[in-house]
């Protein structure tokens, strides 16, 4: 059984504005900034603003509004970093991966003959980050 929401978990905590992100993009429903520990140049997360821990507990709604936000960043994506495609992840529950226990959905450009770095490989430099925020708000717009 899928253990309850938490709601001090990191994402929560960006959501309520207690701690910093690059954002990319927000609607009512929706937030997406970038991943601080990138395993590509430009990846982001695209996160519900409700609660949900992952897929697993996730209301078809949730998922419905999700989708077109995590497309639209993906072709934003590909555009404003001239990547060659994207990778969708999502983990669901410690054992598959997931370590930050809100519902996201992780968006990773890839580039030709550019391996994947490591999930929670390494923080990045925050004014990369900051710029390639900006890169997609511009893609967005
Ligand atoms: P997952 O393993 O799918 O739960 O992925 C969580 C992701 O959140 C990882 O890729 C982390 O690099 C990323 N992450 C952790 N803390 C933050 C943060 N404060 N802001 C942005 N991304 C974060």
């Amino acid at each position: 059984m899928t253990a309850a929401y938490d709601p001090n978990n990191i994402f929560a905590k960006i959501l309520r504005g207690e701690i910093p992100s690059h954002k990319v993009y927000e609607d009512d429903k929706i937030l997406a900034f970038m991943d601080v520990m990138p395993q590509s140049n430009g990846h982001c997360l695209v996160v519900p603003k409700t609660p949900a821990r992952n897929l697993l507990d996730a209301s078809v709604e949730q998922l419905t509004d999700l989708m077109p936000v995590v497309q639209k960043i993906a072709k934003a994506a590909v555009k404003a970093f001239e990547a060659d495609g994207a990778v969708i992840m999502q983990f669901n529950e410690a054992p598959a991966g997931q370590t930050v226990f809100h519902l996201h959905f992780h968006v990773v450009p890839r580039y030709e003959g550019v391996p994947m770095r490591p999930h929670e490989g390494g923080m990045a430099d925050g004014a990369i980050l900051a710029a390639n925020a900006a890169k997609l708000r511009v893609a967005l717009a």
